[in-house]
């Protein structure tokens, strides 16, 4: 069913995103085993889903992965390209897209995004209980625990440097070395 999510892939890209990718660098893949439906990775700019069913659900899932690729997380700036990709589908009679990608706008403006105090609170937890492992470990860690892929998040918390080597110090301070 590879051809066909391929297909798929191509016809909702030119539908939904027609000034995205123009260089066509982004490609589309079937995982079976993913740990969520579909995941948007951007340094290896490739778009994952688990399902290859093709229908509405597959389009919906893979405008929802597309807007990722030009918004991270599900904030304001993801909400308003899935808002867009709404009015798209609307103009296109494709009701059950549209209304469904605006059910997921409702929704995840109600969920509070993740606040940096929150991100450099885990952090400093983390390597004051495990000062020995190195930055980037740790980095992949908390993206992980926050599922963010690492080098968006050190893109969108630019402390984390500064929040690691601090919390490094004081954690040898205060742990006498044996
Ligand atoms: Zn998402």
């Amino acid at each position: 069913m590879e051809h066909d999510l391929s297909e798929q892939f191509e016809n909702v890209r030119r539908a939904f995103f027609p000034r995205w990718d123009k260089e066509y660098r982004w490609r589309i893949q079937y995982v079976d085993d993913l740990p969520s439906e579909g995941l948007c990775d951007p340094t290896t700019k490739t778009i994952s889903v688990n399902t290859d069913k093709g229908g509405d659900a597959t389009a919906i899932l893979l405008i929802h992965e597309i807007c990722h690729a030009v918004a991270w997380g599900h904030g304001k700036a993801w909400l308003a390209r899935m808002l867009k990709a709404a009015d798209v589908a609307l103009d296109r009679g494709d009701l059950s897209i549209s209304d469904d990608l605006r059910k997921q706008v409702e929704q995840y403006s109600k969920t509070p995004v993740t606040r940096a105090s929150e991100v450099y609170g885990k952090l400093e937890d983390w390597v004051f209980d495990r000062p020995d492992v190195p930055y980037e470990r740790m980095i992949e860690a908390v993206a992980r625990f926050f599922a963010m892929h690492p080098d968006m998040f050190e893109h969108r918390f630019k402390r984390c440097r500064r929040v690691y080597e601090k919390a490094k110090v004081e954690a040898r301070e205060e742990k006498p070395r044996e």
